[in-house]
């Protein structure tokens, strides 16, 4: 089907959702580098999103975009439609539950967490994640992941619980099938405000972002930390185009203003040639690809 057909057809099946058509989705993405979506659409609620991404599977192919903070856009861009899940913003408390909309971001989930002396989730603090791109990709640090506060998620098929999440080392049953995720319960554990307060600026003040765009580690821990590997090959400040290896950490690579997509992913192919050819590691990339490269 062209482009104007499927575009036409969107249109005229989510009447009052917002439909954008050549939205610059590699703008929108936290390395501002790569192209446009053909269709980006913005569902407001939980009905808004079914009823998109039922529609929008049997017409084109489709993804679904949070924060942006871990994707790497084409330079040629996405021929498809996108959903982007930031006028996705309920949440709802009861007891030690929490629910929050795909769209909400993790820091806010944080902020009202503490207020209702809720805790858990600190760890997080400092992770630029929408609730559903925290929950597909389990993001986590210090030995934590968001996973392990899920009692169950609601998606494009119906509801899950956390047993059936397949929740794994940045990785979950969402990422493997790209199922939508349209909201999130999270289960946290009651404690005194103070607590929280305090275990919040220990991990805040443990967090070393390096300064400049990046989508923060670009690879794996898988058994080796992939920074330190990275930068015992020397890589540290190697550069391809616009886009290099952090010289405050080898795990991240930084952007700058004209860099590319293709500069990214050069580069991402390149540290893995030479960490292969000096240490034998196959690095692989918890960053997520949109689009073909
Ligand atoms: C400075 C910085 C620091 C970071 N630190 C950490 C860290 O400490 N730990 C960590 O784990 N990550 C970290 N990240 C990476 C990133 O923030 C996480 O991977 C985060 O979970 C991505 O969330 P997002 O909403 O931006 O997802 P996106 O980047 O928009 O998408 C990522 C993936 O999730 C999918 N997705 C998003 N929303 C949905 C949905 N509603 N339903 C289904 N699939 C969805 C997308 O299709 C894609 O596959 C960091 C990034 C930056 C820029």
């Amino acid at each position: 089907m062209s482009f104007e057909k499927c575009y036409l057809q969107i249109i005229n099946s989510l009447k009052g959702v917002e439909v954008v058509k050549d939205f610059p989705i590699g703008k929108y993405s936290r390395y501002k580098t790569g192209g446009y979506c053909d269709i980006a659409i913005f569902p407001k609620s939980e009905e808004e999103f079914k009823n998109a991404v039922s529609i929008v599977r049997g017409i084109c192919p489709l993804e679904i975009v949070g924060a942006g903070t871990n994707l790497l856009v084409s330079d040629g861009g996405f021929q498809g439609a996108v959903i982007l899940t930031e006028k996705m913003l309920s949440t709802k408390q009861s007891g030690n539950l929490y629910v929050a909309e795909s769209g909400v971001k993790l820091s806010s989930v944080i902020r009202d967490l503490a207020l209702n002396s809720l805790s858990g989730l600190e760890f997080a603090v400092g992770i630029p994640a929408s609730v559903g791109g925290a929950v597909c990709m389990n993001a986590g640090c210090y030995g934590k992941s968001v996973g392990d506060y899920v009692r169950y998620v609601v998606t494009e098929n119906g509801t899950l619980t956390k047993g059936d999440c397949e929740f794994g080392y940045r990785t979950s049953r969402f990422l493997k099938e790209k199922t939508a995720i349209i909201k999130v319960c999270f289960a946290l554990n009651p404690s005194e405000p103070e607590v929280i307060e305090e275990k919040l600026k220990s991990y805040s003040n443990m967090r070393r972002n390096p300064k400049g765009k990046s989508c923060g580690s670009v690879f794996k821990n898988e058994g080796y930390f992939a920074g330190r590997v990275i930068d015992e090959c020397g890589l540290k400040g190697y550069c391809k185009g616009g886009a290099r290896v952090s010289e405050e950490h080898a795990n991240f690579i930084i952007a700058s203003d004209g860099a590319t997509s293709q500069n990214i992913y050069d580069l991402i192919k390149t540290i893995k040639e030479k960490v292969y050819e000096k240490r034998q590691i196959v690095l692989s990339e918890e960053l997520v690809y949109l689009g073909k490269f």
